[in-house]
């Protein structure tokens, strides 16, 4: 006989069914409550994946690299390894400064400077940086207000016996504007096509020399962390398939850069940056920069003098085989 109940009894006989019911109704509101927590997690950590991701995609990188890179503000430069012998004689180095020729200014950067003004500068600075090592004697193919022709220049070296003949440039490349200065100016701007570029010639008996010496600088400016410009824009230059930056002059025989294939010593040409963007103009007025170019420079010519063991002999020889060029003013 049953007497009274307990509340599972009870349960079971009255409450069995709709108890049941309950438990199963807990069970998947606990299951719902579950899978929902589980989903909101999921959700979270992907979308923590993906915010955290979105730095790695390629236009996160791209942005972040082009942030550090030349001609970026931040983007650094590093100074080469120079390996100078003891007891080196001199190198005897004709500097350059491209333009100041009668007619001939040059360019006009973004910032209303004539380019004549830019290379006599930068020309005067890696003279006195250059001395200053002891390891270089060197002479400007023109000084403040002088005008000199590029043979006058070539004449000059050769009688000074130069090693080695640089010629000092900026370029202006890529689509332009306008725009204006604080004093009103208006000048040129492009964004478009930054970067150095160091021209050669190779034609007649210095043309490995002069390549051996133009990829050698090329190189280590990149290596500094210099931008080599890839020539997008050069119709009369050809890239060098080697070094980027380098290029060989395919101007019309009767066109052809004057101070690349008249010297008879090794001469190359280097356009150290596009006048028409201000991000480089900027980088190019810092002493820092300045510094790391002439430590090139440097570094360089040590090793290019280091590899030709003796005086470089005259080239006269072999230059008298070559068409004369009538382009004296080009460049
Ligand atoms: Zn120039």
């Amino acid at each position: 006989m049953r007497v009274g109940r307990t509340r599972d009894d009870k349960g079971k006989d009255f409450g069995g069914r709709p108890s049941s019911r309950y438990s199963a109704w807990v069970r998947w509101i606990h299951l719902g409550i579950g899978l929902g927590t589980l989903a909101i997690v999921s959700g979270l950590a992907w979308l923590a994946v993906a915010t955290r991701g979105c730095g790695r995609t390629k236009n996160g990188v791209d942005s972040e690299k082009e942030a550090s890179q030349w001609p970026a503000p931040e983007a650094s430069l590093h100074a080469p390894i120079i390996r100078a012998a003891r007891g080196m004689t001199k190198i005897r180095l004709f500097v350059d400064p491209g333009h100041g020729a009668e007619g001939n200014t040059g360019n006009l950067s973004c910032f209303c400077e004539k380019e004549q003004d830019f290379t006599l500068d930068l020309a005067k600075d890696m003279g006195t940086y250059l001395q200053q090592t002891g390891r270089f004697e060197v002479m400007l193919s023109r000084g403040v207000g002088e005008v000199v022709s590029y043979p006058d220049r070539v004449s000059a070296s050769e009688r000074w016996k130069a090693h080695v003949f640089l010629s000092l440039h900026s370029d202006v490349r890529g689509r332009h504007e306008s725009w204006t200065l604080n004093d009103g100016r208006t000048c040129p701007r492009s964004e478009s096509a930054p970067g150095f570029s160091v021209l050669f010639s190779d034609e007649g008996g210095l043309a490995t020399q002069r390549h051996i010496l133009a990829q050698s600088l090329a190189k280590r400016m990149s290596q500094a962390g210099f931008l080599a410009y890839l020539g997008e824009q050069y119709s009369m230059y050809e890239a060098d398939p080697q070094v980027q930056g380098v290029f060989a002059d395919r101007h019309p025989l009767d066109k052809r850069i004057f101070v690349l294939r008249q010297p008879s010593m090794p001469s190359i040409l280097v356009e150290t940056h596009n006048a028409w963007d201000p991000r480089e103009v900027r980088r190019w007025d810092e002493r820092h920069t300045r510094t790391v170019f002439f430590q090139v420079v440097e570094a360089t010519l040590i090793d290019f003098m280091t590899a030709r063991p003796g005086e470089l002999s005259s080239e006269k020889d072999k230059k008298a085989s070559l068409p004369e060029a009538d382009d004296a003013g080009g460049r």
